[in-house]
C-alpha cells in the first residue's frame, strides 16, 4: 500500500520498458515515481517470455523507430550489462539460407549495411560447415554483434536501480481509469483488496505492453479519430532434449517471415547451453494472454527446424512456453513498428504502444529518450 497519492510521474507497468524508464529516471535528478503494475511481481509478462536475445538490427527499415532504438539500445545494453553485472554472451548469429533463397538473403544483407550494422560478412556452404559443423545451409549471413541475455536480471538491475532512488512500485494494482485534471492525470486503480482508488501524475508513461492501447483509449475516448490499436501474435516454443546442450555455439535463424511480420523459427540457447526452436507466429482472435503451447504444432516445428538441422528428430522436441507480441501494424504487407510519443494533445502523457520485438534491445535507449523528455520539459 502506498501512503502518497500525488507523485510527479507515475508509469503504468513494470515489464522492461517501464522499468528502464524508471531507472532513467532513477540516475537523474531525484523525483517522486510511482510504477503500477498489475501482477504480483515485475516483468511477469512479455519481458520473461521471449527469446533473449540482443538484436542487431539487420531487419527493420532504416527510417523506422525499431531500427532507430535497436541500433541505440544495442550498443548500451552490452555496456549495461558489463557494468551492472548481468549476464549476456555476444556470441553472434547466423541466418542462413536454402537453395533458391539467395536473393532474399542478398537483400536482408543491404538492408543490414544499410541500417549500418557492423560485423555483417556473407559466408558460403563451407563458411557455415565450418562454423557450425551441425549446420546444413547453401549460404548465411554471419552477425557478429549479435547476443543474449538474461531478461531477468536485466530487470532485477533496473529495478534495484529505481528502488534506491527511492521510487515506489505498487503490485497487484490494475489502472482502469483516466481523467485529465488540471495539469496533471487521475488515475483510477483497481487494488488486490478489490477496492478502488485514484493517485494523480504530472507524467504518465504509459508502458502497460499487451494493454497499452487501452490505456491510452482511456484517455482518448471513443472520438473518431483512428488511434494506435494492436493486434496480438503468439509465439510458441519447444525445447530440444539435453543431447542438444552446447550444440551451436551461435544462433542459428531462417530468413525472415515477411507474412507473419516474424523472424522465423530460430535455434537459440540459455545461459547453461539448452537448447530452444522458436517462436513461431500465429495471430489471436481473442485479446486474452493464453500461454498454452499447443503441442500439435511440434511436426512443423520440426520440420521447419530440420531444413538446417538435418540430424534433428521429432522425439527431440517438447513443448516449452510462449509469449505474446503487442503488434502495431502499420499497413497492408507493411512491417509492425513501434509507437514511442508524448502526445501533443495531452502535455505530460507518453504513450509507448507496440513495443514488440526488439523490444528489451531497444530499452535502455526508450527508457533514456523518456527521462530526457520529461527532464527537458520539467526543468
Ligand atoms: C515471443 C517473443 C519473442 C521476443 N523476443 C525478443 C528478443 O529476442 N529480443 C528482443 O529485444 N525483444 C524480444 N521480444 C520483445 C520483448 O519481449 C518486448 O518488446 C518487451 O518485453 C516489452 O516490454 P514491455 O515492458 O513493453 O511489456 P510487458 O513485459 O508486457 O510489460 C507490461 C506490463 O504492464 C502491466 N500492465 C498491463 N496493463 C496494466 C494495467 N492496466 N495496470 C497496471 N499494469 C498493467 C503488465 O502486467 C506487464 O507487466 C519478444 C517478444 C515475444 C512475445
Amino acid at each position: 500500500m502506498i501512503v502518497q497519492t500525488d507523485y510527479e510521474i507515475i508509469i503504468v507497468g513494470a515489464g522492461v520498458i517501464g522499468l528502464a524508464v524508471a531507472r532513467a529516471l532513477a540516475i537523474e535528478e531525484k523525483r517522486s515515481v510511482l510504477i503500477i503494475e498489475k501482477e504480483m511481481g515485475f516483468g511477469q509478462g512479455t519481458s520473461s517470455r521471449n527469446s533473449e536475445v540482443i538484436h542487431s538490427g539487420i531487419y527493420y527499415p532504416s527510417n523506422s523507430i525499431k531500427a532507430k532504438y535497436c541500433l541505440n539500445g544495442r550498443a548500451k545494453l552490452y555496456e549495461f550489462c558489463r557494468r551492472n553485472n548481468v549476464w549476456y554472451k555476444n556470441c553472434g548469429k547466423l541466418v542462413v539460407a536454402q537453395i533458391g533463397q539467395e536473393s532474399q538473403l542478398t537483400s536482408l544483407f543491404e538492408q543490414a549495411q544499410a541500417n549500418d550494422v557492423p560485423d555483417v560478412h556473407i559466408v558460403d556452404r563451407l563458411g557455415v560447415s565450418k562454423l557450425e559443423p551441425t549446420v546444413s545451409a547453401e549460404s548465411a549471413m554471419f552477425v557478429g554483434c549479435t547476443g543474449i541475455v538474461s531478461a531477468h536480471e536485466l530487470m532485477s538491475a533496473y529495478h534495484r536501480i529505481a528502488t534506491q532512488a527511492d521510487h515506489d512500485i505498487l503490485l497487484r494494482s490494475t489502472v482502469v481509469g483516466v481523467e485529465p485534471k488540471g495539469d496533471a492525470y487521475l488515475l483510477e486503480v483497481k487494488g488486490s483488496d478489490d477496492i478502488n482508488y485514484t493517485v494523480t501524475g504530472r507524467w504518465i508513461v504509459n508502458a502497460a505492453g499487451l494493454y497499452s492501447d487501452k490505456i491510452a483509449q482511456f484517455l482518448w475516448g471513443n472520438n473518431n479519430i483512428i488511434r494506435p490499436s494492436l493486434s496480438y501474435s503468439k509465439g510458441s516454443y519447444f525445447k530440444l532434449s539435453t543431447k542438444w546442450r552446447h550444440s551451436v555455439r551461435h544462433l542459428i535463424y531462417p530468413l525472415p517471415d515477411k507474412e507473419k511480420d516474424s523472424l522465423g523459427i530460430h535455434l537459440s540457447f540459455d545461459q547453461a547451453g539448452n537448447m530452444k526452436l522458436g517462436p513461431d507466429a500465429t495471430w489471436m482472435q481473442n485479446y486474452s494472454e493464453d500461454y498454452d503451447v499447443n503441442s500439435d504444432n511440434l511436426n512443423a516445428f520440426y520440420l521447419a527446424a530440420k531444413r538446417y538441422l538435418p540430424s534433428l528428430e521429432s522425439i527431440d522436441l517438447s513443448p516449452d512456453y510462449s509469449g505474446i507480441r503487442p503488434k502495431l501494424m502499420t499497413g497492408p504487407n507493411e512491417p509492425s513498428d513501434f509507437y514511442i510519443r508524448h502526445e501533443p494533445d495531452y502535455p505530460g502523457w507518453i504513450n509507448l504502444i507496440g513495443i514488440d520485438s526488439p523490444g528489451l534491445t531497444s530499452s535502455l535507449a526508450i527508457g533514456e529518450d523518456v527521462a530526457r523528455w520529461i527532464t527537458n520539459e520539467s526543468s
